[in-house]
C-alpha cells in the first residue's frame, strides 16, 4: 500500500533549497545516480545501530570497524547499483577506511558501553491538527531514569560553520523534537547531533517557543508545498547547490526543458490536485 502524503525534515529541505528539485524528487520520482557521501552515511547509520545488538561490554570501536565491511556486502547485494559507485578497487578501500574513520571519531564523542538506547532507527509519524503528516527516522532516543529523553543525530559529514551552516540541522532536530513530544506527551531536554567527520558536537535544548516556533515554520512550508501543487509549478531557485543536482539536464536555469507534469503523480505525492488540471 503507498503511504500517505507526508513531509519529512529533508523533503522539506528540498523544497526549501528548490521547489523543481523537489518536485523531480518526490512527485516525478525521477531517479538520481547514488552518491558516495549519502552511502557512506547510510552504511555507518546502520553499523551504529547493530552495535547495540552486541552486549554492552562487546561494543569496542575494533567490533564495530569489523562489522563495516559486511554491511556493505549486504547493502551491495540488495542494492546491485551501489556497485556504480566504486569501480575502482582502490576507491573502494579508500572509501571503507573513511567509513572506519567515521567509527572511529564516534567512539571519541560516547562511551556506547555505558548506553542503552531507548529506540534506534526508530520511524516516526505524527499528523498535524489542520496541517501536514509529519514523518521521519530519528537516529537513536535515549531515556535518562528521571524519563528525560535526548535525541540523537549521527552525521557523517563535518561540523557545518554557525555562521552560514547548522540552519539545516537545527531545522531537522526541532521538527524531530515536536513530533516526539506530542508522541510522547513530554519535550525532549536535549537534542544532539553528532559530526563523524570531525568530531563536533551540536547540542540543543529545545524550549516551548522554539517547538511553537517550528510548527509555525512546517505549516508555512507545507502551505508553500501545496499552493505549488495546486498552481501546477515548481519554481527553479538557483544557488551554488545548483552543482550538486541530478536534474540539471531538466532544469531550464541549465538550459535544460522542464518535464511536463503529471496531475496524477502530484496527487499522489501530496495529495492535492492541480487547479489546472
Ligand atoms: S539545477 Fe538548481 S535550479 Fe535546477 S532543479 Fe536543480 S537545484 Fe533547482
Amino acid at each position: 500500500m503507498p503511504r500517505p502524503p507526508a513531509l519529512s525534515p529533508s523533503r522539506a529541505g528540498d523544497f526549501q533549497q528548490c521547489p523543481l528539485m523537489f518536485r523531480y524528487r518526490v512527485i516525478d520520482r525521477l531517479p538520481e545516480p547514488p552518491s558516495a557521501a549519502a552511502t557512506l552515511g547510510t552504511l555507518v547509520h546502520s553499523v551504529l545501530e547493530e552495535l547495540y545488538d552486541l552486549p554492552a561490554a562487546d561494543r569496542t570501536v575494533e567490533a564495530a570497524q569489523a562489522r563495516l565491511e559486511p554491511a556493505w556486502r549486504k547493502m551491495l547485494e540488495k542494492d546491485p547499483r551501489l556497485a556504480e559507485l566504486h569501480a575502482d578497487p582502490f576507491l573502494e578501500r579508500e572509501w571503507l577506511a573513511d567509513g572506519r574513520d567515521r567509527i572511529a571519531t564516534y567512539f571519541t564523542l560516547e562511551n556506547p558501553q555505558r548506553l542503552e538506547p531507548a529506540g534506534r532507527e526508530e520511524f516516526v509519524e505524527l499528523q498535524l491538527e489542520d496541517g501536514p503528516l509529519l514523518r521521519g527516522i530519528v537516529d537513536r532516543i535515549d531515556i535518562a531514569p528521571d524519563g528525560a529523553i535526548r535525541i540523537v543525530d549521527y552525521k557523517t559529514g563535518k561540523t557545518p560553520d554557525p555562521r552560514w551552516g547548522e540552519k539545516k540541522e537545527r531545522f531537522q532536530m526541532r521538527f524531530y523534537a515536536l513530533v516526539i513530544e506530542r508522541l510522547r506527551q513530554r519535550r525532549p531536554a536535549l537534542l544532539q547531533l553528532l559530526f563523524l567527520k570531525d568530531g563536533g558536537r551540536l547540542e540543543i535544548r529545545p524550549t516551548e517557543g522554539d517547538l511553537q516556533q517550528i510548527e509555525f515554520e512546517i505549516r508555512e512550508i507545507w502551505g508553500e508545498i501545496t499552493a505549488a501543487a495546486e498552481a501546477g509549478r515548481f519554481r527553479t531557485r538557483k544557488s551554488k547547490l545548483c552543482g550538486w543536482c541530478s536534474f540539471q539536464d531538466a532544469c531550464p536555469e541549465f538550459g535544460g526543458a522542464e518535464r511536463p507534469l503529471d496531475p496524477d503523480a502530484v496527487e499522489r505525492a501530496l495529495g492535492v490536485r492541480p487547479l489546472t488540471a
